[in-house]
């Protein structure tokens, strides 16, 4: 599949539940929410049949996502079927981490569960390593639950464990330099991600954001020189950089690098079913309807097809884009 701009679409982003264990200022309002009725969410074979369409039109990378993902009953064996689905080389998942250290259905933990269903790879999200900088910032008191699930996650012997920090001014500046200490003793690779508008909070406007390139400053004060590493990609829009001692970081520059949207080659499928060809666009379309009004596998992939024609150039968020659609809906 390719879009107008060139973009060859490849990768497919499953979120599989807008709800939420932690109430992150970024990511969602803080008071009660509106979560989707469970007729509104699609099940997860009604999720296989759009996966499998689309490995026919060239996909072959997924990530699955949220919400939080892991508060779906029956996760683990979701991602089996994902990963064992024939023209699948890839599947991750990305989660806050405060539920891959408990108990899951082998006898080990979630994460282990994970591991055995064929995930390739975990991203966690991580903003501070202080616990009440960590409850400031979720809305939750549940740091100590993450750490275990990063050590969970590396006993359960997954070799690609990122954390991901979002960028805020007034919190980041004093996390920066213990999170890269942090990630090189654990052997993960770190990520720093820019604020997005993509919320109905309040707490997106300029006061708030700090650049990737003002990270990099306060990583370099923290750590030492920093050297580009091009050569080094994952599968996203993160731009890497080495330290002296050859631990790499990873800056998502979604606001300020002008050549973000470049290299995008993905697609979104909301929980409530929607198709969207970009995070940072209104633009969304209904593949429920068509799912459930008993449209064949040749009409859904016209469907998808039209989606990816529509998909824009580079997204909106430098015009404060807000799509008053909570990001756990429409999976981050
Ligand atoms: N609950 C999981 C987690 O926190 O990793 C998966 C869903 S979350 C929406 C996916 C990613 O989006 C997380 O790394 C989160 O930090 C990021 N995110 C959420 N809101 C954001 C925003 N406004 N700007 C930038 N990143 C955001
Ligand atoms: Fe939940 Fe992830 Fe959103 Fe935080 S970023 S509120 S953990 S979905």
């Amino acid at each position: 599949m390719q879009d107008a701009f060139g973009h060859r679409i490849s990768y497919l982003r499953i979120s599989v539940t807008d709800r939420c264990n932690e109430r992150c200022r970024y990511c969602m309002p803080q008071e009660e929410q509106a979560w989707f009725g469970s007729a509104e969410i699609l099940s997860y074979d009604e999720m296989l049949r759009v996966l499998r369409v689309g490995v026919s039109l060239g996909i072959s990378k997924v990530r699955i996502t949220g919400g939080e993902p892991l508060t779906r009953p029956g996760i683990a064996q979701f991602c089996a079927q994902v990963a064992g689905m024939p023209g699948i080389e890839h599947v991750g998942l990305s989660t806050n981490g405060t539920w891959l250290g408990r108990p899951g259905q082998g006898g080990g933990t979630l994460a282990d569960d994970l591991k055995r269903a064929g995930l390739a790879s975990i991203n966690i999200s991580l903003d501070s390593l202080d616990r009440a900088a960590y409850q400031k910032v979720t809305g939750r008191d549940l740091l100590a639950e993450a750490l275990a699930g990063i050590d969970a996650a590396f006993a359960a012997g997954f070799e690609s464990v990122r954390l991901n920090c979002v960028l805020m001014k007034g919190h980041s500046e004093s996390q920066i330099g213990p999170l890269i200490e942090f990630a090189r003793v654990k052997g993960a690779l770190l990520r720093f991600i820019e604020l997005m508008p993509v919320s109905v909070t309040e707490v997106l406007g300029e006061d708030q954001f700090l650049s990737a390139g003002e990270a990099m400053r306060l990583a370099q004060a923290a750590a030492g020189e920093l050297r580009p590493c091009p050569q080094f990609r994952t599968n996203g829009p993160a731009v890497y950089h080495e330290l002296a001692n050859g631990q790499r970081l990873g800056f998502i520059g979604a606001m300020t690098n002008l050549h973000f949207c470049e290299s995008c080659n993905k697609l979104r499928l909301t929980s409530d079913g929607k198709l969207r060809p970009c995070l940072g666009s209104w633009l969304e379309f209904d593949l429920r309807e068509a799912l459930r009004g008993g449209a064949d596998d040749a009409q859904l992939a016209q469907l998808i097809l039209s989606v990816v024609e529509r998909k824009p150039k580079e997204h909106d968020f430098r015009n404060n884009y807000q799509p008053n659609r909570r990001m756990i809906a429409i999976g981050g």
